[in-house]
């Protein structure tokens, strides 16, 4: 029977993983989380979502609820696990954590032809195909494989995660349900705060103490995961055009828009716990509880979670990939997930689905299966496979499909055009595969 190494049972290994199995394929898959955990895990389930528990917008207005729509088509195990736990958050795609990720686990463990070896994988073996999905937190001895074989230096920004509290703790006297400009049924918590208590806050924010990071500063950051207390340092206001943006939200108590408004999202299905949005954070965790509880409403919060910051490695897939994710000096390793510099845990689905179905087609000599920038999964793959001077990741976005042969003015109706499109491409590049 033919057989594949897939290593990592994160978002895009679980993927990879199942669809090799599915398609007859004898899957080894290793784990090392059992007996040693990155600094972001920590849970010994798989596919664990080490940040937030959004899988982003499912609306096909948006190039993330386009890529969810085509993975729904080619067969995702992990997004109709997400579709089945999910939690209210508006048009986002939101999951109960735990248990989406329990079930992914308990699927992968039932599945014929999968076996998994939960050890660190290290040696990389050249004569047997291997998907490396070790994510952006790959073990440092697998890493220095990784860089003797592509004969680069490792590629890496920095990332963080958001504290979460208890719903029992948030003070909702102060607080209110709602969703910014009525859309969704007013599934966030918001925490309003006055002129004064927001500079109070920003205040305190600026000289907070921060976890100590070498040479921290002059790493570079990626942007969609900037630090809370880094914005707020970028400008006395700039919160209240991010993450504290009062727009499209009114405060049923004043019946007026606040100066700054905090949201919190369900984190998990019975809505005990609350993740704090867009406030991934590099303060010590004592910083965060005094800064934090400065929040109206947040008094008396009790933190679950305090937010953490990483390193986040890649690979330069520019250089190194072909348009099936496999490495052009070594044609038995394949990549996929966040070391690609597919940025996002969709985009991680995605390679991993991408990876397994021309995986599988080689071994059952059959043709490529290489998806154009026409779809959403095809862009990314585009993108993180052309060569460019300055890589950088690259989540879902209408930005790096391909344009349209009409020029449409109205956005909205230009990314339905465009989904409508890519979706009718896939449907026509999978028949008969
Ligand atoms: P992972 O899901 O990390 O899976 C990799 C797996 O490989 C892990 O289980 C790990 O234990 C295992 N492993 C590593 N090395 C070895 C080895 N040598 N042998 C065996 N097993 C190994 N994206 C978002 O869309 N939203 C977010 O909020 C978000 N927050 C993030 C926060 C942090 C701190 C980080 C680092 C990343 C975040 N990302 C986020 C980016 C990215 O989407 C996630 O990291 C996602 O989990 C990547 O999926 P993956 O499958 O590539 O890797």
């Amino acid at each position: 029977q033919k057989e594949v190494i897939v290593v990592g049972a994160g978002l895009a290994g679980s993927e990879a993983a199942y669809q090799l199995a599915k398609r007859g394929i004898k899957v080894k898959l290793y784990e090392m989380k059992a007996k040693k955990k990155t600094p972001a895990h920590s849970k010994d389930y798989y596919s664990e979502l080490v940040c937030s528990n959004s899988l982003g917008s499912d609306s096909l207005e948006n190039a993330s609820g386009l890529m969810k729509e085509e993975l729904r088509i080619l067969g995702s195990l992990l997004i109709e696990v997400a579709d089945k736990n999910r939690v209210p958050a508006g048009q986002a795609l939101a999951v109960d954590r735990d248990g989406f990720s329990e079930e992914v686990t308990k699927i992968l463990k039932n599945t014929e032809n999968i076996e998994i070896i939960e050890e660190e994988f290290i040696e990389i073996p050249s004569d047997k195909i291997v998907i490396i999905a070790s994510g952006p937190l790959t073990s440092d001895k697998l890493f220095e494989k990784i860089s003797e074989i592509t004969g680069e230096e490792s590629l890496y920004f920095y990332d963080a995660a958001a504290p979460i509290v208890t719903f029992e703790s948030i003070n909702m006297n102060k607080a209110y349900f709602q969703s910014r400009y009525g859309k969704g049924d007013g599934e966030y918590i918001n925490c309003p705060m006055n002129k004064e208590e927001y500079y109070n806050f920003y205040n305190e924010l600026i000289k907070a103490e921060r976890a100590e990071l070498k040479n921290f500063e002059k790493e570079k950051l990626f942007d969609a995961c900037m630090p809370i207390e880094k914005i707020a340092m970028s400008g006395e206001k700039t919160m209240t055009f991010g993450p504290l943006k009062p727009k499209g939200l009114i405060n049923p108590k004043t019946e007026k828009m606040d100066y700054a408004v905090v949201q919190l999202r369900q984190d998990d299905k019975e809505g005990k716990l609350y993740n704090i949005v867009g406030f991934q954070t590099n303060l010590k965790f004592g910083e965060q509880k005094r800064v934090f509880s400065m929040i109206p409403g947040l008094e008396n919060a009790e933190f679950i979670r305090y937010g953490v910051m990483h390193r986040n490695t890649f690979i330069n897939s520019t250089k190194l990939l072909d348009k099936t994710l496999r490495l052009k000096n070594r044609d038995n390793i394949y990549f996929a997930g966040q070391i690609t510099g597919g940025e996002g845990y969709v985009t991680a689905i995605a390679t991993g689905m991408y990876v397994a179905m021309n995986v599988a087609n080689r071994l059952e000599n059959k043709e490529e299966l290489i998806l154009e920038d026409i779809s959403e999964i095809g862009a990314i793959v585009n993108y993180i496979t052309e060569e460019k001077k300055k890589f950088q990741p690259m989540g879902a976005n209408f930005g790096i499909i391909r344009n349209l042969d009409e020029n449409i003015r109205d956005k909205k109706e230009k990314y339905r055009k465009l989904s409508e499109r890519a979706l009718e491409y896939l449907k026509k590049s999978i028949k008969g595969v």
